[in-house]
């Protein structure tokens, strides 16, 4: 606690005057002319400083303060509670970037993100879930990298002359030298990977000071957790990217490669990493049923912000029926409702429903198990659910491989080849139809096409992945594929749908009794599959309640 040297009121930091007010007679300080007491500069000395650490009974987060406080809640798991403090002893990080948006400013931010979620529920912008955004500095590791040294590039060019086009390679050598300052991760499991990642970045180099205990008056600290080994290869892959896109924008290539193992190794740490406090406000919010929480942070440096934000499903009913019914009206107008248009709709809402579950259901397959959060695995969290710790503990996470990078080129023939088995496929159902003699005005024919475009939008996926790998073309984020046991358990509802369609046209029934019957499953169906869709998104958008045993499962942990 800081008392005010006129008048003996406790005194905060203030993000707009970037000092230290007094709460009650508005006096000013600077934290850089902040005097501690004698008891304090002792162990200020030896590099630590002295703090309340708030340990929540629910969930075991630890947070910090240098003020004689009460902490009602606990920001993790939201529990209200009035939380245990001890004393500690601090190390004291290397630097701090004091809070520049106040807490107003952050709300007002968060407010501007919700406002467009339309199908957010309503707790999440009630004033008295806003309201309950806490400042806290979350502990970060901030590495410094450079290289000077000389690359092999290959570089291929083209220009068109006339009607052919003239290529050439060159391979040459060039010397890079760089440095990176300030590329930094943060040092707390408790602070999800993708929110921080998400309100990244912020920047030491313009508004880190050195750290005074001063700065924390007002709020709050994560202790952290995690060493600064845990990232250090991400931060090696940040600049080695960075490193790459320079040399492409150096050498104008239309293809160009160079080596990405030779460039890790070329790039060194030039000094140890720095510890550091970074500002961000901090809000959760619990579902109706109460056993899974969501997270909203706004960086309070910049003011970006982010959110999980669930779907509220009567709002989405609502407003699902308010798109469909005029559109649905209008369609009738102009089109009439033929049993094999029907068919054909739900052949193409099929497919969209299962591109977008198999993307979705990677990343709840990650999430739930913590793989997409290195974080949390360092600090040893698993997952609570038992069904999820077994699933997590066979689960590979695929390393980024050290294979030659490509640019440019790659997408083109990832779209080429695309288009080419598109026309593949659409030959052969051209060749089936004339084999079976059927009439290509017929509308079977047309939904035969849909699920010939859904077979092959799935081989292609996996030719694509097949030649990415051959390609040695990687994403920058290695993805979790789930297994296909636990998608298989989701994706046959929008498979069935399209077979019923097939299945119609190689029955081919006379009545349009059976059509009728056939699309009104179809559609049942598909329903079905989007309603998993929002099911999946609310678990993507919140989080199960973290707890106690999730360290290891060792209460003591
Ligand atoms: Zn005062
Ligand atoms: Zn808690």
């Amino acid at each position: 606690m800081i008392i005010c040297p006129g008048c003996g009121a406790d005194m905060k930091f203030d993000p707009e005057k970037q000092k230290l007010v007094c709460q009650y007679c508005d006096k000013e300080l600077d934290p850089k002319d902040y005097r501690a007491p004698k008891a304090a500069e002792a162990s200020e000395q030896q590099g630590y400083y002295t703090a309340t650490i708030y340990t929540c009974p629910q969930c075991g987060a630890e947070i910090l303060s240098t003020e004689e406080t009460v902490a009602t809640f606990c920001s993790y798991c939201g529990t209200s509670v009035i939380l245990e403090g001890r004393a500690s002893e601090q190390e004291r990080p290397n630097m701090v970037i004091p809070f520049r948006i106040g807490k107003k400013d952050a709300e007002a931010s968060y407010r501007r993100l919700v406002k467009q979620a339309l199908f957010a529920p309503n707790d999440l912008k009630a004033d008295s879930v806003i309201e309950k955004f806490r400042g806290i500095y979350m502990p970060y590791w901030v590495y410094s990298l450079e290289t000077d040294e000389e690359f092999k590039v290959r570089g291929v060019t083209e220009v068109r002359n006339g009607d052919y086009i003239e290529k050439s390679t060159y391979e040459i050598k060039s010397p890079v030298k760089a440095s990176f300052e300030g590329i930094s991760f943060d040092a707390s499991s408790g602070f999800a990977d993708n929110l921080s990642d998400a309100i990244a970045p912020f920047r030491p180099k313009d508004h880190a000071v050195d750290f005074d205990p001063a700065y924390l008056s007002g709020y709050y600290a994560d202790a952290g957790d995690l060493s600064p080994d845990v990232y250090r290869d991400d931060a090696k892959e940040v600049a080695v990217d960075n490193i790459a896109a320079q040399i492409q924008n150096q050498f104008n290539y239309s293809k160009y490669s160079v080596n990405r193992s030779d460039l890790k190794k070329a790039i060194h740490y030039n000094d140890s990493s720095k510890s550091a406090l970074f500002p961000v406000w901090f809000m959760s919010v619990r579902n109706k049923k109460g056993d899974r929480i969501s997270y909203a942070v706004v960086n309070g440096e910049t003011g970006k912000a982010a959110a999980e934000i669930p779907i509220d499903f009567k709002k989405y009913l609502l407003g699902a029926l308010l798109i469909a019914v005029p559109v649905f009206v209008l369609l009738n107008l102009f089109l009439t409702a033929t049993p094999f248009k029907m068919l054909l709709a739900s052949t193409v809402l099929a497919l969209l429903s299962y591109v977008i579950a198999d993307r979705q259901l990677n990343k709840v397959y990650a999430r739930e198990m913590f793989l997409d959060d290195k974080g949390k695995k360092a600090a040893g969290k698993v997952p609570v659910d038992k069904k999820w710790q077994e699933a997590a503990a066979q689960a590979r996470i695929p390393e980024k491989s050290n294979k030659t990078l490509i640019m440019v080129l790659k997408r083109m023939t990832q779209v080429g080849l695309w288009i080419v088995m598109l026309a593949v496929f659409l030959m052969l159902a051209g060749v089936v139809a004339s084999v079976l003699d059927i009439d290509v005005s017929d509308s079977l024919a047309v939904s035969t096409i849909g699920a010939y475009i859904l077979t092959t939008v799935i081989v292609t996926r996996k030719v694509g992945n097949w030649f990415n790998k051959k390609a040695g073309i990687q994403k920058k984020e290695p993805a979790v594929k789930a297994k296909s046991s636990y998608k298989s358990k989701y994706l046959f509802k929008q498979l069935a749908a399209v077979g019923i369609a097939a299945l119609m046209l190689v029955m081919r029934p006379t009545d349009d009794y059976y059509y009728y019957i056939a699309a009104g499953v179809a559609f049942l169906l598909i329903v079905w599959s989007f309603y998993d869709i929002i099911r999946q998104q609310n678990l993507l958008t919140t989080r199960k309640l973290p707890h106690l045993n999730a360290r290891g499962g060792d209460e003591n942990a």
